[in-house]
């Protein structure tokens, strides 16, 4: 079986610099301790349960909202996560007087600047992003001017003029496309920038280019990733390739392998790197 790997693929500049402010955190002796997280610090269990073994303490719920979170923290330093934060919650760190770290991706940063720019100057905003992401929830925290749109049937019907878009950093570069023209064509003024990060976009390229002939493709990264489950919907949709989604090399099953000549595999920009080559190094030696 031929084993083809896709590069680029795994941490972005984002990830690295998120992990890395923890890491730093947890070592430096000037840092009140403990460390908090509030949700996961990027969207990868291994990641979050290496961090907890250092002592870190990631606050993660279903139900409660990061700005409840807060509340449950008294002391410390909280390390704010790559996909940006609430105002409301920053505020509220520094009303309780506890310190935190904002590791809020440089990328993600530059379209919540664009959000709040744009609604100061009196637009509407459709921000294309995901229900319930972190991200998304942000960004739609910024201003009382802006409307989530996930797919096309999200666009509100020309009752809204003066509109700006902008994006999740980590949309899919292909379903974009079609959303933002709907949107031109009700709204044919609309001012757009369209924000996907250069490492979505380059991995998801990566995928396009190589699963030309290839019989089964594997991302490794967590159901919780986005740009992972992009990159699965890239492949399948744009390349016609069966693709699966597995966290480690223990979801690998000698079933999905019959018959299969060639392989490849990506991971998302949250995957640690040792988490792919051992799906590399099994598939090689199957
Ligand atoms: S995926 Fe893009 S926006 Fe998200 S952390 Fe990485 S570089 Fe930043």
């Amino acid at each position: 079986m031929k084993v083809i790997s896709i590069n680029p693929r795994g941490f972005c500049k984002g990830v690295n610099k998120a992990i890395k402010a923890v890491r730093a955190a947890v070592n430096s002796t000037t840092t009140k301790k403990p460390i908090y997280v509030i949700g996961y610090i990027v969207h990868n269990r291994f990641v979050v349960n290496e961090l907890t073994d250092l002592g870190v303490i990631t606050l993660d719920d279903t139900v409660k909202t990061r700005l409840e979170l807060v509340e449950e923290i008294n002391s410390g330093t909280v390390i704010l996560s790559a996909h940006g934060t609430n105002p409301l919650v920053k505020e509220r760190l520094i009303e309780k007087n506890i310190d935190f770290i904002d590791a809020t991706c440089e990328d993600v940063e530059k379209t919540f600047q664009l959000i709040k720019e744009y609604a100061a100057k009196g637009h509407h905003i459709f921000y294309i992003g995901k229900k319930n992401h972190p991200e998304a929830n942000a960004a739609m925290s910024l201003t009382k001017d802006v409307t989530l749109i996930e797919t096309i049937e999200d666009i509100p019907e020309n009752i809204l003029e003066n509109i700006f878009v902008t994006n999740q950093t980590t949309f899919s570069t292909l379903e974009i496309k079609g959303i933002i023209d709907k949107i031109i064509e009700n709204y044919p003024n609309t001012l757009v920038s369209e924000e996907i990060c250069n490492a979505t976009r380059l991995r998801q390229k990566a995928i396009i280019d190589t699963n030309k002939d290839v019989d089964l493709c594997y991302i490794v990264g967590d159901p919780r990733s986005n740009n992972s489950k992009n990159l699965v919907y890239i492949s399948e949709s744009f390349t016609n390739t069966k693709t699966l989604l597995i966290q480690s090399v223990a979801d690998i099953l000698e079933i999905d392998l019959l018959n299969i000549k060639t392989v490849s595999v990506s991971s998302g920009a949250s995957t640690p790197n040792y988490l792919t080559k051992e799906v590399i190094e099994f598939l090689k030696n199957y």
